[in-house]
């Protein structure tokens, strides 16, 4: 894995695009500047990795593109040593991003195969996270409950189950719908009031239920 100048600018370059494309968290954009995208996605499509463009990973699923992943980001309110929950580890650009900005991260991958790939990847990139091959309905109880929640895959509605393992004052972030996703925002009041607004609409790879094999 090798970071050049140029990869550097091309960062910046892309971190200059987020900002005018409306992303304010000066949190966020440092970690697009730093953390390097093309070490998540596969070899032949390196010319493309600082375009603002989802791009294939194998097993028929995507890294997000990079406006998703800082608009996301910025909507989770990170700050440095909340535990966050995401569920789609994919090619673990975003968890990366999220470590980078000092959360603990806990990632659910449903895929295997991606599930063991990413978790070599981010090993050999010493970023620590932990993953969990799994269906991310159910969460991940054992580390519940969460300060933040961030599903990356379209789920049809809301997950109730998750919710659940989300601490009062928390945040989730859910793009929610069928063949387009209107990205959610739920912050949780109490034990049993939420507040819910939205922010656009986006295109995710499904979230299917049960882990595979
Ligand atoms: N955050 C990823 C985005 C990957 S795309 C990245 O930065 O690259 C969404 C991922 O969600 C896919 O890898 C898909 O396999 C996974 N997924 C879909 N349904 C899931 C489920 N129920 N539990 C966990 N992961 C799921």
């Amino acid at each position: 894995m090798i970071d050049t100048y140029r990869t550097k600018g091309l960062r910046k370059q892309l971190e200059e695009e987020l900002k005018n494309k409306g992303i304010k968290d000066d949190n966020v954009l440092d970690a697009i500047a730093n953390v390097p995208r093309h070490y998540f996605v596969p070899k032949s499509l390196f010319e493309h990795a600082y375009t603002d463009t989802p791009l294939p990973i194998g097993c028929k699923q995507t890294i997000s593109q990079p406006y998703t992943v800082a608009k996301q980001s910025e909507l989770l309110d990170i700050k440095k040593q909340l535990r966050v929950l995401e569920i789609g580890t994919g090619s673990g650009y975003q968890a990366a991003i999220l470590r980078y900005m000092g959360a603990f991260v806990y990632s659910i991958e449903r895929q295997r195969d991606l599930y063991e790939q990413t978790k070599k990847l981010l090993q050999n990139l010493s970023i620590s996270v932990a993953s969990k091959h799994g269906d991310g309905y159910n969460g991940w109880s054992e580390f519940a409950p969460f300060d933040r929640i961030l599903v990356t895959c379209g789920a049809i509605e809301l997950p109730r189950s998750l919710l659940e393992q989300l601490k009062i004052n928390g945040i989730l972030v859910a793009p929610i719908g069928e063949s387009e996703q209107i990205m959610t925002k739920v912050v949780r009041l109490s034990d049993t009031e939420f507040e819910t607004t939205t922010h656009g609409s986006f295109r995710f790879v499904p979230m299917l239920k049960d882990a595979q094999i």
